[in-house]
């Protein structure tokens, strides 16, 4: 399956499947980009994905339902307009003959879920874990978010990580100043070059986020290493927001 992004706003990423002629997109935020290159590419939209309900994800689905020929599959929240079939945890869907589990995700927001294909290991968590980092707490709590993201890192090594935002370089000035290692810095260097030329750093790996994303409590700074693994999230997420 090829995987490609479509920029959206400052810093959203729209990820699109593509068999054939066909994508299936996922987190359409904003209809135009989309509609720009079902155009320039000669594309047709099949179905359109949809991890949580916040504007910069959902935003553009309304009106790309009237160019699509599939459905729209999403969280089980009313509040969103437009979805076709509501899925919770271990559903599984089937997208350009492409088969995906549902991991219910809570804690960015309540409603939030991933997609996951087994086959060549590919995860979209929209805002839960980014590279280096993770979803910010709006509608649950650390423990929650806490779980999701444990939920994700029982998914093997090679796990690719498509996320819904480009923050790794700030994420990484956040490491930095709280994890002293050699491979962190390399990856902040190589980050920062990436992004002064404008170039996406995503997708991820869970292999290597295990050794820069302190998140996943793999690799967390020295002074909160003896505390247990809920109160160690609390507090990198409380440091995070402070930074
Ligand atoms: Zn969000």
């Amino acid at each position: 399956m090829n995987i490609f992004d479509i920029p959206a706003f400052t810093d959203n990423y729209i990820w699109a499947i593509q068999i054939d002629d066909s994508i299936t997109v996922i987190d359409p935020g904003d209809s135009n980009p989309v509609l720009d290159i079902l155009e320039e590419k000669k594309l047709k939209l099949k179905d359109i994905l949809i991890t949580h309900h916040h504007y910069d994800h959902t935003g553009g689905l309304l009106e790309l339902k009237k160019y699509m020929s599939g459905k729209v599959y999403g969280p089980k929240n009313e509040n969103i307009d437009g979805i076709d079939t509501a899925l919770v945890e271990d559903d599984l869907i089937k997208t350009l003959g492409h088969e995906f589990r549902i991991i219910e995700t809570p804690g960015h927001t309540l409603d939030h879920i991933a997609f996951y294909n087994k086959q060549t290991k590919v995860l979209f968590c929209g805002d839960t874990l980014f590279s280096a980092g993770c979803g910010r707490l709006f509608e649950g709590t650390y423990d929650q978010l806490h779980g999701s993201i444990q939920k994700i890192n029982q998914l093997p090594d090679e796990t690719k990580i498509y996320c819904g935002h480009e923050y790794t370089l700030s994420n990484l000035e956040f490491v930095i100043s709280q994890i002293n290692s050699e491979f962190i810095k390399k990856k902040y260097t190589e980050t920062l070059k990436k992004r002064s030329m404008n170039q996406i750093t995503l997708p991820s790996t869970l292999k290597i986020e295990r050794k820069i994303n302190p998140f996943l409590l793999e690799t967390v700074p020295d002074d909160i290493k003896s505390l247990k693994d809920e109160d160690c999230f609390k507090e990198l997420r409380i440091r995070k927001d402070n930074f």
